[in-house]
C-alpha cells in the first residue's frame, strides 16, 4: 500500500468514527432518506437553507458500512456553507470522481479525494454516492411543508 492510499484510509477511518454533523438540524427546511438496499446503508439528511439559499446548516444520521458514512460526513463538512447551486456542482462533481478515479480538476475537494479509489470498485460506488443522492433529493424534492424559510428558485 501505497504512503498516499495509507493517508486516505486514515481520512476515512477518522470520519467513520468521528462523523461530523450527525444528528439533526433545528428548523431543518428540507430533508430525504436514502438506501442502497445492496450493502444496506440508510441514510437520513436534514438541512437547513438561509434566505440566500445557502445550506446554513446540515446533520445525516443513519447506518451503513464505512464508505457510505465516512462518504456522509465528508460530504456535510464540505457542502456546508456553500449555496444550494454549488451543492448540486458538487455532487455532479463527485459523481464524475466515482467514474473517472480522479477529483475534477477545479473541485476544491481536500479530503474528498480520499474517496476517489472507490471508483476502482463499482459496488462500492453504490455505497460512497448515497450521502451525495440523497444531498440532491433533498435539495430538489425535500421541502418540508412546515419550512417558511422563501428560497432563491433560481439557485435550483
Ligand atoms: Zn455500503
Amino acid at each position: 500500500m501505497s504512503d498516499l492510499d495509507e493517508l486516505y484510509r486514515e481520512v476515512l477511518l477518522n470520519h467513520y468514527r468521528s462523523p461530523r454533523n450527525a444528528g439533526h438540524v433545528d428548523g431543518a427546511t428540507h430533508a430525504a432518506d436514502g438506501a442502497n438496499p445492496l450493502c444496506g446503508d440508510e441514510v437520513h439528511l436534514e438541512l437547513a437553507l438561509d434566505a440566500d439559499g445557502r445550506i446554513a446548516d446540515i446533520a445525516f444520521s443513519g447506518h451503513g458500512c464505512s464508505i457510505s458514512q465516512a462518504s456522509s460526513s465528508l460530504m456535510t463538512e464540505h457542502v456546508k456553507g456553500r449555496d444550494a447551486g454549488a451543492a448540486f456542482a458538487s455532487v455532479a462533481d463527485f459523481q464524475r470522481m466515482m467514474v473517472e478515479g480522479n477529483p475534477p480538476p477545479d473541485a476544491d475537494f481536500g479530503d474528498l479525494e480520499a474517496l476517489a479509489g472507490v471508483a476502482k470498485f463499482p459496488v462500492r460506488v453504490k455505497c460512497a454516492s448515497l450521502a451525495w443522492k440523497t444531498l440532491e433529493q433533498a435539495l430538489r424534492d425535500g421541502r418540508l411543508a412546515h419550512a417558511a424559510v422563501t428560497t432563491d428558485e433560481r439557485s435550483q
